[in-house]
């Protein structure tokens, strides 16, 4: 039977996983020396195994009672004796530090009996009592589950019998008739007794915080943070010490340094006279820490070498809960603190300064999830702040402007000079005009990887969407949200892409710094940067000079592919030509679909080729020298001709005037024709280029003289063709050929040698299983890990995120959406397959990786273990894959940031 309880003298802060964090570190204070009350650690096993049966694991029991025994000789004192009893603390403990838990039960032991005995040890009848009616109302509300109002209720009314208005202010007696009505009040609602048993307490205290691992707001908390839901949390048992036996005692919370900027100095609080919860109640007002200097300069001399020790061992800031009694310093937690994203880095830098760390390990203890806190602006949302809606936070940023419901109208306002918001059910790419003008993006259907939000992030623009509570009407050009509130075109909205929450009115905002600085606008060794950038700056020297995986952008403007490179992007791994297809440019499209003849589509084409040869040579420009990946036409045609139903609406309207139109007419069979019930399982990508004639060629060619104009420029483009959606080798293969023909024949006319490697998308299970027989015909393999993720999981990746994704996420099916983060057991057993499948056949073969996953930080790191050369994600978040990338390198060293 495995160890189910560990004294504090057995356990170090390696046992985190069993001991949880808690447990762990006050062992590892024991080790220390340091003054920590005795008492033993109920393991993180013994909870799951009653989570899993419903009753405590065999020999539970037991063993609790022998660790307990031991306590009572090193205390020497009994639990619940009567004449001088032992008190102990009882506290959950999880291996990540988790709110929603069940928190602390003290004065466990004492009953009708033992707090006569209490009293008498302590010479100090209204302590005891005071302790006695804290642990029934504690007891009754954590451990039983009695609602906490009546026992609130009960105090209120002593309260204002007496005339006081402090709980300090009761005397003796008041307490003694408060805790009987509290008993009353656990009876009258439980049908059960206050237990007097001591040990009974002691039991019931254990089960009720196992069982708080799985109540609402821990589960909600888990899933938000992404800890498993099978951990279990350990439960810490301890001898009570009072800071509530006079103004000799007291407790408080210190940091070894500020949290909030990392500097070393003394912070915290302290309170007289007082317990734990009447800190955290803020019941009165605590103190300043460097205070306790003035009140008893022996416990804060001896805390503040106490504060050095802990720092020095854990080389990090930590923080502390202490409490003193009578005098005496005692510690009763301690833990590598929380800090803020903007703390997070100066003080890696700083602890690396000191010389207590390393700068590997500085960039080891920082995560890309903070730097991207970091990098977008933010809003101050005050009190009076006006939430009207919350929906998935899917690019993070703070956008104010006036709700417009149309693509149009929000170019057009905008080019007004108005900041917009663009509000839509959803988004197509046809919206993408208006997507650009806008400040910020709202719709009420849709996932974080739903159109909106995968080219929000691309741009960096902040959007929430999937807000269900809305009700977008673009007909009467407003929407609804919960209560009724309207929010009409032209209405002033906040929309916050980093938490989700969406306001009325403007709220201010404060630009980031990073972003100045990764933009270039700020000098880190100027003396405009502030301890922050400078910190972001050192460690992201360090990232890159660590790091194996090289970062590229997906881009597919000059603007974005020249912002990117400032960001330290290596490349473009994908550039999305459909982009290049809208606007003013979609008549060519639509000429070239309702081509009757090859004439007329040789003349669509031959439209779009200066247009798309301009596109590539200006990204070319921006990227010289360094690779540049255009992915050949993706998306389905039907995407670039207007709405079925207003079209049609449009044509009868017009044949009922006696004014049909003969193009509208051709143009409604087209979208009629090309209409498909899944058309992401349809005609796009490669297919598209077999049975559109002249499309890819048209591209290819565009793409090959706008290197050839750069090179003869003296520039030094490095074009890469990538071919999207294949399934099979014969695919790539016909289009390969077509390819390289037009390759050759540029290069002929221009002169310029043309050696533009071919390569192709692996984002279908079939392209991924047949990878070998693929790379005989791919020079490189760029893993499109969004519609690999679609199609392995059969999961519409613009339908279920909102659908059904938090049912499955509460079920446990995933913790994490595997659209955001890439799921390692299907997905990645496909891309790992391709890997090794694609080099055997091809050792030279380049794999990259150009999905969404590829600015995610834990999917970075595994695509750093599973030996890809290259991610490819969008601009904003290059600096975080950078850093992940090098976190992912240094290895085993690299930290947990939670
Ligand atoms: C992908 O499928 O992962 C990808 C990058 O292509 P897109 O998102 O454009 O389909
Ligand atoms: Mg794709």
């Amino acid at each position: 039977m495995p160890k189910l309880v560990y004294d504090f003298a057995e356990g170090d802060k390696d046992l985190m996983d069993l001991l949880g964090g808690k447990g762990a570190n006050l062992a590892e204070m024991a080790r220390l020396g340091l003054p920590v009350p005795p008492g033993f650690t109920i393991t993180t096993e013994a909870c799951r195994v009653y989570l899993a049966e419903g009753r405590e694991p065999a020999g539970l029991r037991d063993a609790v009672g022998g660790h307990l025994a031991g306590l009572e000789a090193q205390a020497g004192r009994t639990l619940g004796r009567s004449d001088d009893p032992l008190l102990v603390s009882v506290r959950s403990g999880a291996r990540f530090s988790m709110p929603g838990m069940m928190d602390t039960v003290l004065n466990i032991g004492l009953n009708d009996a033992s707090v006569a005995g209490l009293a008498a040890r302590t010479g100090d009848e209204r302590f005891a009592w005071d302790s006695y009616r804290r642990l029934i109302q504690m007891f009754g509300k954590t451990v039983l589950g009695v609602p906490g109002e009546p026992f609130e209720e009960a105090l209120d009314k002593a309260k204002r019998d007496r005339g006081v208005t402090g709980d300090v202010e009761l005397g003796t007696g008041d307490l003694k008739v408060l805790a009987a009505e509290f008993k009353d009040i656990i009876r009258g609602a439980t049908g059960a007794p206050f237990p007097q048993d001591p040990r009974m307490q002691l039991d019931m205290a254990v089960r009720a915080v196992f069982d708080s691992w799985n109540g609402e707001r821990a589960r909600i908390y888990r899933r938000r943070e992404r800890i498993p839901d099978d951990l279990g949390t350990a439960v810490n048992i301890m001898a009570m010490v009072f800071g509530n036996l006079g103004m000799d005692s007291g407790t408080g919370v210190a940091f070894t340094r500020d949290p909030a900027t990392g500097r070393t100095g003394v912070y915290g609080d302290y309170l007289q006279n007082a317990q734990g919860e009447d800190v955290v109640a803020g019941i009165r007002n605590t103190v300043p820490l460097d205070e306790l200097e003035h009140i008893d300069k022996r416990s804060y001399d001896r805390l503040l070498q106490i504060m050095k020790t802990l720092e020095d061992h854990y080389r990090d800031l930590c923080d502390i809960e202490f409490t003193i009694e009578r005098g005496k310093l005692w510690m009763l937690q301690t833990r590598v603190g929380k800090r803020t994203a903007e703390a997070a880095f100066p003080i890696a830098v700083q602890l690396a300064d000191q010389g207590l760390i390393g700068m590997d390990e500085a960039v080891a203890r920082v995560g890309g999830d903070q730097l991207g806190r970091l990098m977008f602006p933010r809003f101050h949302a005050g009190p009076r702040a006006r939430r009207i809606a919350a929906g998935i936070a899917a690019s993070p940023g703070a956008a104010v402007g006036v709700a417009v419901f149309d693509s149009q109208t929000a170019v057009r306002r905008a080019r007004d000079g108005e900041r917009v918001v663009l509000v839509r059910r959803e988004t197509a790419p046809d919206d993408l005009g208006g997507m650009i003008a806008a400040e910020g993006i709202l719709t009420s259907r849709g996932g974080k990887t739903s159109h909106a939000a995968v080219v929000a992030r691309g741009m960096g623009t902040a959007c929430v969407c999937g807000a269900e509570d809305l009700d977008v009407d673009t007909v009467r050009r407003r929407f609804t949200g919960p209560g009724g509130v309207v929010v009409a075109e032209g209405d002033v909205i906040s929309v916050d892409g980093s938490s989700g929450a969406v306001y009325l009115g403007e709220l201010p905002v404060v630009p980031s710094p990073v972003v100045r600085y990764f933009e270039g606008g700020l000098d880190p060794e100027g003396p405009e940067a502030g301890d922050l950038v400078k910190a972001v700056h050192r460690i992201m020297s360090r990232a890159d000079a660590v790091r194996r995986l090289a970062v590229r952008a997906n881009a597919d403007t000059p603007d974005d592919a020249a912002r990117a490179r400032r960001f330290g992007a290596q490349g473009i791994g994908l550039c999305r030509t459909e982009h290049m297809f809208l606007g003013e440019r979609r008549v060519h499209v639509e000429r070239l679909i309702l081509a009757g003849t090859d004439a007329e589509r040789e003349r669509a084409l031959a439209a779009l080729l200066p247009l798309q040869r301009g596109d590539f040579t200006a990204i070319l420009e921006a990227m010289d020298g360094l690779p540049v990946t255009v992915r050949l036409l993706d998306p389905p045609l039907h995407e670039f001709l207007p709405d079925f139903t207003e079209l049609s609406v449009r044509v009868a309207l017009a044949e009922a005037r006696g004014e049909p139109s003969e193009h509208d007419r051709r143009l409604l069979a087209a979208v009629r024709r090309l209409h498909e019930q899944n058309p992401m399982l349809g005609l796009r990508g490669v297919r598209l280029g077999l049975v559109v004639p002249g499309l890819f060629g048209m591209q290819v060619r565009a793409f090959a003289e706008a290197a050839a104009a750069c090179a003869g420029a003296g520039l030094h483009p490095r074009g890469e063709i990538m071919i999207p959606l294949v399934a099979a080798v014969q695919e790539l293969e016909a289009v390969r050929a077509d390819a390289q023909r037009v390759l050759a024949e540029v290069a002929a006319e221009t002169g310029v040698p043309l050696d533009m490697p071919i390569g192709t998308m692996i984002e279908l299970p079939r392209a991924a299983l047949t990878a070998g027989r693929i790379a005989e015909a791919a020079q490189f393999f760029s893993f499109g890990t969004n519609d690999l993720t679609q199609t392995t999981w059969g999961f519409s990746r613009d339908d279920v995120e909102g659908a059904f994704f938090a049912p499955y996420l509460d079920k446990g099916i995933f913790s994490v959406s595997p659209f955001e983060t890439l799921d390692r057991a299907g997905v990645g057993r496909l891309v790992e397959i391709a890997v090794a499948e694609g080099r055997a056949r091809r050792p030279d073969l380049g794999l990259g990786v150009c999905g969404e996953h590829a600015g995610d930080p834990a999917s970075v790191r595994y695509l750093h273990e599973v030996g890809v050369d290259y991610v490819s994600c969008s601009p904003f978040r290059v600096p975080i894959a950078r850093l992940e990338a090098a976190r992912a390198a240094l290895g085993e060293t690299a930290g947990d940031t939670r």
